[in-house]
Formats: C-alpha cells, structure tokens, sequence
C-alpha cells in the first residue's frame, strides 16, 4: 500500500543494505522510515507513531530529540566537532573523563575512548593481553568467556562472544576461547533461587580458573544480564566470586557493560550491585543518552602504569580510531549524565521499574510464557511451545518476528530476541506508555503462540 513513506523505501532498497538483517524480508516488510523522534516516540513520514520500547537497540536513555542533551550538542558544535585527540585534547574529553571516573567504581581512573561498542571490547581484549606481556608474561593470551555471551561483532569482540547465531559462520577468522557454562537462571532447579542457582554456577568458573590461569589473561562478562542472548539474568553473587577468583589467580576481569550500563539494572553499573571493581569496564550505548557513537574503556593506575615507558621500549598501547574522545559525543554524554543527577533519575527510574514489573507479571500465567524476569529497567517474557516443560519453538517459525509485526501495528516498537519478548525503554516512558507497551506485548504473544 502507497503511502508517504513509500517514495524512501524504494530509494532505500535501491542502495542501503541493513544491518543484522536479511534483505529479503523487507520484501513483506519494508523498512520504516522515521522523520523525527520525541522522547520515547518515532514518528514516520506518513504519520504513523511508534513507542521506542527498545531505546532504539538499547542506547536512548532520555527520549530522543531530548531538549537538554540537544542543547549541549548545539553549543559544543559552535566550538569543535571534532580533533584528532593524539597529541591534542579537549573540554569535553577531559571533563567526561573526570566525571566517569568519580562515578564509576572507585579505581577505575583511566578512560580510554573508542566510538563503538565492539571496539570497546577490541580495546580491552588487546590491553588485557598486552598488559600481561609488559609485565613479562606473555603466556598469558587466552580469554575465558561464558556461554550465551555477546559482546559485538567485530572479529576480537565476536570470538570471545557465544551467541551462535552471530558466530557460528565465522569461527574459522576467530581465535580460540575458553567456554564456561553461564550463571542464567532460567535453567535453574524448581525451587531454587537466582542466587543459589547463579552460586552453584560458579563451581565451573573456577574449575577453568584452576585449569587455564597460567595461559589466560582475562575474564569476560556482561554483568546481571545477558541481553543479545535472550536477556537472560543471573544473580550479583557471580560477580564477587569471579572478583575473588580473578584476584585469587591472577585474571583480569572485563566488565562490558556497553549494553546494561548506565541504569539499565537498577544501579548506574551492574557491577555495583556486587560491590565489584572490575580490572576493564567498557562502556557505550547509554554513553551519550543514545545520541552518539562513543565508546570508553576505563581501567586502574597499576595496569596503565605498565604502558607507561620510554617509546623504544614499544610498551605504549598503540591503538587508535579517528573518532576516539569525539567531542560532540563527549558533549551528550556531559549532559546525559547531567540529567542522571539533576532529575534524581535511578531513583526515579525504581518507580517505573516496579510499574513495569507488575504489569509484565501478569503475563506469567499465559500458557506459553516460561518465565517472566526483570532487572531494573530491563523485562524479558520468555516464549515457549510448552510451559510445563519449557520446550522451546524452533527458531525456524520466527514467533518473535509475529510480535514486532503485531506491535508494529499498533504503534510500538518492540524487537524481540528469538522467542523472546523484551522491554528496554528510555528512562522518560510513562506509567500509561509502559501500560500500553505491555498490552500490546500480551495482544502480540497471544498471536504468535495461537497455532
Ligand atoms: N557488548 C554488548 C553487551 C552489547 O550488547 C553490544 C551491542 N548490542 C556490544 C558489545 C557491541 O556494541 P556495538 O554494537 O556498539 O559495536
């Protein structure tokens, strides 16, 4: 059907190709395009309003075209949009740097920028492995991961990741990492809690300490939730054993909290709610409220202080990207944490979280919902063939895609994860907004589990 749209999916199809998409589908859906957004609202050009209950893949923390973060934007683009930041420096960068570093867990003093969330990831892969060969231990070059884990698609990033969807095709361009079973709690026993469950989990953590500590230079994990694997959740108490383990055998510990940074989980970092300091913490998404690309890895004196040498000893952490430190990303990102303090936003956000909760709970009892779970801002219904025994439907029927089609069409953007349904918004969604978001869920589940 022709409608103001339809002049820029046709110019769209003739030369943009998506990401994480198969192109054929747009054949039955064609791709929307969005004129403006407005706090948790896109709106296309035939008129057509859509609530962002994904944040717009998980990066839009304060509603989009946000007054206070366009502002900020405004006035840094009438000084600089941009320096090379090797041998220069800026305002922006350096009061970031400052801010982040009185935020996040104490220790972590160094930021390292990147623009993206994989590179984040590359950075601390190759600092961590570099690291251990400054200090003259060159052995120490494997990553330990854990199954179900994603942390971006660029080659380093993808190896020590396990979604197998992404994976599976390119294994043969990736190094080689140590698996470990995840502490999700979906599996757990009937019965048991997220912590016992999440507790028992660890036993094959540190069995691959015990085994691999000799040859492996860090850990790496998505703190709380798991969310390109199907948002799943596991308790804090895994991440002060992994602090303890990792101290214990000399590993460091990568926290990427690209995706549940930034208030996602109910604290400004998951990695809070276990009261741990990882040894690299990458950030990006939440950075700059979702505005634009930036990426930092922060890490502690006593690892940049092994960088930190005469040139000819080539112990420097040579890595570069033209964009690192941009200072109009650094300019959202001041603002968007501007808006963390000013409007008391966690503390807010535990109202809505609660709200969230409880409408999504109800969902607990449709015969094909296995599970309801929430972490802070983030809730996850888990669609199943069977409830009693869990059995999955086979990724081939693509349930989740009779969802996003269904929501689409009632005007909110949800984009589940295989069979499972999820809520990600910004922090500026309303009670009724979340009201509606959640009926539509219930409508779009009821369609997709029907036959
Ligand atoms: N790590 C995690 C946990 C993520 O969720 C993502 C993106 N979804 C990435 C890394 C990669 O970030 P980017 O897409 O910006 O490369």
């Amino acid at each position: 059907m022709s409608s103001a749209n339809t002049p820029f999916v046709t110019r769209d199809l003739a030369h943009v190709w998506h990401p994480c998409t198969q192109m054929k589908d747009h054949e039955q859906l064609p791709p929307i395009p969005v004129r403006r957004g407005r706090g948790a609202w896109l709106e296309d050009y035939a008129g057509r309003r859509y609530l962002d209950a994904v944040s717009s893949w998980w990066v839009n923390l304060f509603g989009h075209a946000n007054p206070r973060i366009n502002a900020a934007v405004r006035a840094q683009l009438e000084q600089l949009e941009q320096v090379i930041l090797a041998g220069f420096t800026h305002e922006p960068v350096i009061a970031l740097s400052e801010e982040l570093a009185a935020l996040a867990p104490a220790g972590l003093t160094r930021c390292f920028y990147a623009d993206n969330g994989s590179s984040a990831v590359e950075v601390a892969v190759k600092m961590s492995f570099h690291y251990w060969r400054n200090v003259g231990r060159p052995d120490k070059r494997r990553f330990i991961t854990l199954t179900n884990s994603y942390h971006g698609e660029t080659l380093g990033a993808l190896a020590v990741g396990n979604v197998e969807l992404y994976k599976e095709i390119y294994r043969p361009l990736l190094m080689d990492v140590i698996s470990v079973p995840s502490p999700d709690c979906y599996g757990r026993a009937a019965g048991a809690t997220w912590a016992e469950h999440s507790r028992a989990q660890f036993a094959h953590m540190e069995a691959a300490l015990g085994r691999h500590a000799h040859e492996a230079a860090a850990v790496i994990v998505e703190p709380l939730v798991q969310c390109a694997g199907g948002m799943r959740m596991y308790d804090p108490v895994y991440l002060s054993l992994l602090r303890a383990a990792c101290d214990r055998h000399a590993v460091h510990l990568i926290a990427d909290e690209i995706a549940v940074g930034f208030g996602r989980t109910g604290t400004l970092f998951a990695c809070e709610q276990a009261a741990v300091r990882p040894d690299f913490l990458c950030l990006s998404k939440g950075l700059t409220g979702g505005y634009l690309p930036l990426s930092t890895v922060m890490t502690t004196e006593p690892i940049y202080a092994a960088f930190y040498d005469e040139y000819v000893k080539l112990n420097a952490f040579l890595h570069s990207h033209s964009f690192t430190g941009n200072p109009l990303a650094c300019a959202a990102a001041r603002a968007s944490l501007a808006i963390f303090r000013e409007d008391r936003t966690l503390e807010r956000n535990r109202a809505l979280a609660a709200h969230l909760g409880r409408r999504a709970r109800e969902l607990e009892d449709h015969p094909h919902v296995a599970e309801v779970r929430q972490c802070g801002m983030i809730v996850a219904i888990e669609m199943v063939r069977d409830q009693a025994s869990r059995a999955p439907y086979p990724w081939q029927e693509r349930r989740g895609l009779t969802v996003y089609r269904h929501a689409l069409e009632r005007g909110v953007l949800l984009r589940p994860v295989g069979n499972v349904v999820y809520f990600m918004p910004p922090y500026v969604i309303t009670p009724e907004e979340i009201d509606l978001m959640v009926d539509v869920a219930r409508e779009g589940i009821g369609l997709a589990t029907c036959a």
